[in-house]
């Protein structure tokens, strides 16, 4: 490392290689070194010595397979190590925190979710420290060699210095040094991450996008933001890979928001917002479904769904708020995809179409005529978007030197 903490040329060079090398073993493995070199176009002898390395550290191991190139004898093939390393992926949500161990091919080893209430006597932080510790101590007999944290969470995040500076909900957060405590509390990597980003990483490595180029994922949950991948890569990934439309304003008479201003999209189209207006139409409408049962966001959908007026018209509306947003960030991006990751994919019928007719109104035509408006394959699966991170952490070689080092 330099003084100014940031990894020289020929240590950047390094960290490139055998992160592709490892990603290369996790996407063909078995893999013959002969394959690696001609695959990762590194010579032979990078090859040797970056496996060996690898071997030793027992991330990867060697395995005799039938080489489909060479017929008789077998040979010796390289694959992932993965169940001799944990980490740890944590998510944060209203009320909640999920905490993961997960082996290093991203398998669920143990997961537990337990409440996070807003207000308590202890700081947010100090809780945050007492579950993940009282977590390990649970589950210390089936914990191999930990490698990292991942944790992932809404509100105003710079993920790059480990930063909290704002959250919805847990109103007592105010710039809160989650990465660093977390790192110097367990002596491990940490990875800080806006949900939304990391929920779009993980569609991109595991779901929906994989494969895509150019995406805009759109969440419409408790919070509303969008997460972006631009020539494959995950646009902002290093800092908040969050792109904020929750809060662009669309009433500039609207509710206050977390964030200090108003009428921003979240205070319209967040889950909670929705139902209160739901709430609000109920007390002077009659003949709707919702009249006289409990309001949740599953009902809302089934109403729709059975060709409910009130229920229809409130989810149409919310396709066009975040439709019009989107048909601006078609314009700035050209996808191939957009994913939609919300409760609201219940009634897909009803928002999709709302949501695509104002992307083709709004939009360059050339733009919006080949786009395909699809759901994300992954809704509330508990810690994947940490999972991602770590993933991302490994492709990118970071991780592996840290692990390597020992
Ligand atoms: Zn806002």
């Amino acid at each position: 490392m330099n003084p100014d903490g940031q990894p020289g040329h020929i240590d950047q060079i390094k960290q490139t290689n055998i992160g592709v090398v490892y990603r290369l073993i996790d996407q063909f493995g078995p893999v013959s070194r002969i394959e690696l070199s001609k695959k990762a176009q590194l010579a032979p002898a990078s090859i040797t010595k970056i496996v060996r390395e690898l071997l030793q550290a027992n991330l990867v191991q060697e395995t005799e397979f039938q080489d489909p190139g060479s017929r008789g004898r077998p040979a010796i093939g390289l694959m992932l190590d993965t169940e001799a390393w944990h980490y740890l992926s944590a998510r944060i949500s209203l009320g909640f925190i999920t905490l993961g161990l997960r082996d290093l091919s991203s398998k669920l080893v143990v997961e537990d979710v337990l409440p996070l209430p807003a207000e308590a006597e202890l700081p947010l932080l100090d809780r945050i420290l007492s579950e993940i510790d009282q977590f390990f101590i649970r589950y210390q007999n089936k914990l191999e060699r930990l490698t990292a944290i991942a944790i992932t969470l809404p509100g105003m995040i710079n993920a790059r210095a480990g930063i909290v500076h704002r959250m919805p909900f847990y109103s007592d957060v105010n710039e809160m040094p989650l990465g660093s405590t977390l790192g110097a509390h367990t002596g491990l990597p940490v990875f800080v991450q806006h949900d939304i980003g990391a929920w779009t990483m993980a569609e991109a490595l595991y779901g929906a996008s994989r494969g895509c180029k150019n995406v805009i994922q759109v969440v419409i949950d408790h919070n509303v933001g969008a997460g972006v991948i631009t020539g494959g890569r995950v646009l902002h990934a290093g800092s908040s890979s969050v792109v904020e439309i929750g809060h662009t304003q669309v009433d500039p008479y609207g509710k206050r928001c977390y964030c200090g201003n108003h009428g921003c999209l979240e205070t319209v189209a967040s889950i909670n917002n929705i139902l209160d207006l739901v709430r609000q139409r109920l007390s002077t409408a009659t003949g709707s479904r919702l009249q006289g049962i409990p309001l949740t966001v599953e009902a809302l959908c089934d109403a729709a769904n059975q060709g409910d007026q009130l229920a229809r018209d409130v989810i149409v509306s919310v396709g066009h708020s975040v439709g019009r947003i989107l048909a601006i960030m078609v314009n700035l991006f050209n996808p191939e995809k957009v994913l939609i990751g919300s409760p609201l994919n219940s009634a897909k019928e009803i928002l999709h179409p709302a949501i695509m007719s104002c992307i083709q109104q709004q939009s360059l035509p050339s733009y919006s005529e080949n786009i395909k408006l699809e759901p994300t394959e992954f809704y509330n699966k508990g810690t994947m978007p940490g999972a991602a991170l770590v993933k991302d952490a490994l492709y990118n070689g970071s991780l592996l030197i840290t692990l390597l080092q020992g």
